[in-house]
């Protein structure tokens, strides 16, 4: 089992191999191949299981296959906390070291308005966010979703734990009905299935 067997593109297995992955791990093994297929995903997985990559990296491979002509946001991450989105920025900053994408995170704290304003006005192909703060952003029309190919709910458990139910239904209304959506929770009790159900197109279920 190995990165090529999961029809990675080399430029993404040679930053994962510079950072020191050697095999993909089981959540890894079990997601890519459908993500890379389109496929929504719904996805249970421990925290420590490299979860953050089972979504990134096919995420950038569909990202290199073609560049739009727009400049609007074609993937959005949505997580719980400050510390969530930095991480996550810091993974796919390594992974896409050798691809020609770019990414944007926002969080209450993140820098001056001034400055994401202008960042924004540039093509986002991957924006990391926390729910809060992207409803701000939409509401004063500085963010478009409508072009949204890709939407990933990560940590949707403490999503709800943290109150943001109804923040992340009214992005849900903003969003392209045609992207590609993946949802990843590190428990799965019933209340989560229930939120889950109506983001998702006929999901593969993985559990890890
Ligand atoms: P995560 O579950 O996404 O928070 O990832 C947990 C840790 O595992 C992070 O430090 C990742 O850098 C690391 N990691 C992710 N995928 C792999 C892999 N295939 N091989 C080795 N380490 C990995």
């Amino acid at each position: 089992m190995s990165f090529k067997s999961l029809n990675l593109i080399n430029p993404i297995i040679r930053a994962v191999t510079e950072a020191g992955y050697s095999k993909p791990t089981e959540i890894q093994y079990a997601a890519i191949p459908h993500i890379l297929m389109g496929k929504d995903i719904i996805g249970f997985s421990p925290e420590g299981s490299g979860k953050t990559a089972a979504f990134a990296m096919p995420i950038l491979q569909l990202l290199k296959k073609n560049t739009p002509q727009h400049n609007e946001i074609r993937t959005l991450i949505l997580t719980p906390t400050r510390e969530l989105v930095v991480q996550i920025e810091e993974n796919i900053k390594v992974y896409s070291k050798y691809l020609p994408l770019s990414q944007l995170s926002l969080f209450d704290e993140s820098s001056s308005q001034g400055s994401q304003f202008a960042d924004l006005r540039k093509r986002v192909d991957v924006l990391i966010a926390t729910p809060g703060r992207l409803l701000q952003l939409t509401n004063q029309r500085h963010i478009d979703l409508s072009k949204l190919e890709i939407l990933v709910l990560d940590d949707a458990d403490k999503l709800l734990e943290m109150g943001f139910a109804e923040d992340v239904k009214k992005i849900m209304k903003m969003v392209s009905p045609k992207r590609q959506t993946l949802f990843f929770s590190t428990t799965m009790p019933v209340d989560i299935r229930k939120f889950a159900e109506p983001l998702l197109n006929n999901p593969v279920e993985i559990i890890s």
